[in-house]
């Protein structure tokens, strides 16, 4: 972050609401987009979640909106100028929040629009008229079908979150709601990916864009610490026990890869004594939305969630990230880690990685260029009485199976098992996921480890508190090679754990 934001000549009105907001300096992305969305030109811009970019095209889109500003009462004096689409709820709500933050002093009328809501009083609100429309694709259009939403004025369309947008299928509906707009407008549209589909959708829609790529997407921030400790499934919640207790976490965000998985492990933590609450696509709305607040205001210490409920959620100073399952897709990796080191602050992410899991580790060094080193932990056979040792008795006591195997390991039935729904990527991560294990045959588990330079330099974390690597804990073994780590807990054959992932 280097220069500040008197050097934009933004309006009191906004620059009043940003100095309200603490922000010092621009962030990267906010240096480079609102120069050019002050002059109107369409923008197709990669930024990672937590970067600031909602601040970076708001902010413009206001500023040229403030000749529209009336105080007038009547709807008519109101319609919509700018529409922001994105793929989830959740992110609607946390953008449109932020544009109310910085329009709250301009006569700019904002509201957010999205599914599982009863539709009336976001009827109300677009009858009552608005310059700034937040929405999801789908309840949009059921408003203009209601004629409830007009669009014939919108001068700025903003599609954040694209690339989502794509994977849940919505391209229909977004050509559909474009086709409502007047061709004459500005364009903006953020992605953490430029794939193939996604410059097929900016060449249709977008004029002489100007390409902004601040980080690369698939680039993790460097105030993330990474980690990646070995684990069978068995000693997967053990393992985030002993994490929490050395590292002194008192509140995280933990990953699984199923809505069914979310629900339980959600379960069997709470029962272990940890707060926690369970965020994924199968919980309504309100719950979704109260299940954030909890975690916001501190009443959770853990929040268990899927990637689709989770991506974009901008929760401030999340301590850690634990990926229970190891993501299907390493992009899904970069969102997940993205959680937490958010706008500077130092944060942890830890995967969990079991003997199945070694061609999605690869996956995930290949994506981030970095050299993954799976670490062993030790647990603490005698951990002195409190939350963690009462958790871990819980732990024995509350295990389904009656053995201490976590109730979602893969004992349970397939139908039990099934992923999040995800159009369009579905069958391929379900047909990687319960790909057997065949870590010794991957020439890139041979390979000897070197380590590097990164990977040997203090953490953000540690170095915050001058303590040397070592000092970590004295839990954590040093690290060993990945195929010895893989070898030790993989499946002695394809058809043993053909056996345990596919019953
Ligand atoms: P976003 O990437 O838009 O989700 O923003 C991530 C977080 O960064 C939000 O909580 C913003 O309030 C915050 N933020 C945005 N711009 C700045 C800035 N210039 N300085 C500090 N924090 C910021």
């Amino acid at each position: 972050m280097t220069s500040s934001f008197s050097n934009l000549s933004l309006a009191e009105p906004l620059s009043r609401a940003v100095a309200e907001m603490g922000y010092e300096s621009m962030t990267p992305i906010q240096e480079q987009a609102i120069p050019v969305v002050l002059t109107g030109q369409d923008v197709m811009g990669a930024a990672q979640t937590g970067t600031g970019k909602t601040a970076a095209f708001s902010l413009p889109l206001l500023q040229r909106l403030l000749k529209h500003e009336s105080s007038s009462t009547s709807p008519a004096r109101h319609p919509v100028r700018a529409l922001v689409l994105l793929p989830t709820r959740e992110l609607a709500d946390q953008v449109a929040q932020q544009i109310a933050l910085y329009a709250k002093y301009t006569k700019l009328r904002s509201t957010v629009v999205f599914g599982g809501m009863d539709m009336k009083p976001q009827t109300l609100e677009l009858k009552k008229g608005v310059e700034v429309l937040v929405a999801t694709p789908g309840r949009l259009l059921d408003h203009i079908e209601a004629k409830n939403a007009v669009l014939n004025q919108v001068e700025y369309v903003v599609l954040d979150e694209a690339d989502r947008m794509l994977d849940i299928g919505f391209l229909p509906d977004l050509q559909r709601i474009l086709s409502y707009l007047p061709k004459q407008r500005t364009t903006l549209l953020f992605s953490a990916t430029f794939s193939p589909e996604i410059k097929r959708l900016a060449s249709s829609y977008l004029q002489n864009p100007i390409t902004i790529e601040v980080a690369r997407p698939n680039e993790t921030a460097s105030t993330v610490e990474q980690r990646f400790y070995s684990a069978n499934d068995d000693d997967k919640r053990r393992a985030i026990h002993q994490v929490l207790k050395t590292r002194g976490i008192k509140q995280a965000f933990i990953f699984v890869n199923s809505k069914l998985g979310c629900a339980r492990l959600a379960r069997s933590l709470e029962r272990e004594g940890l707060k926690t609450t369970a965020l994924h696509g199968d919980k309504s709305q309100d719950e979704r939305l109260k299940a954030l607040e909890a975690f916001k205001k501190g009443e959770v210490d853990l929040l268990v969630c899927t990637d689709v409920a989770a991506r974009g959620l901008d929760i401030k100073d999340v301590p850690a990230v634990f990926n229970f399952d190891v993501p299907f897709n390493a992009e899904d990796y970069v969102h997940r880690i993205g959680r937490t080191g958010r706008a500077g602050a130092s944060g942890l992410a830890v995967t969990l990685v079991s003997g199945s899991d070694a061609r999605l580790v690869a996956d995930i060094e290949k994506l981030i260029k970095k050299k993954i080193e799976l670490e062993a932990i030790e647990y603490e056979e005698d951990q002195p009485r409190g939350r963690i040792n009462d958790g871990r008795r819980a732990w024995r006591e509350a295990g389904e199976t009656g053995d201490g195997r976590d109730a979602i390991a893969p004992a349970a039935p397939r139908r039990e098992r099934e992923r999040e729904h995800r159009p369009g990527r579905e069958p391929r991560e379900q047909h990687r996921g319960f790909r057997p294990a065949v870590a010794s045959r991957d020439p890139f588990f041979e390979k000897p480890y070197e380590s590097s330079a990164a990977a040997d330099a203090a953490p953000a974390w540690e170095s915050a508190k001058s303590a040397p690597r070592s000092s970590v804990s004295a839990n954590i073994k040093p690290k060993r090679k990945v195929a010895a780590l893989f070898k030790a807990v993989a499946p002695a054959t394809e058809d043993q754990a053909q056996a345990v992932t596919t019953d």
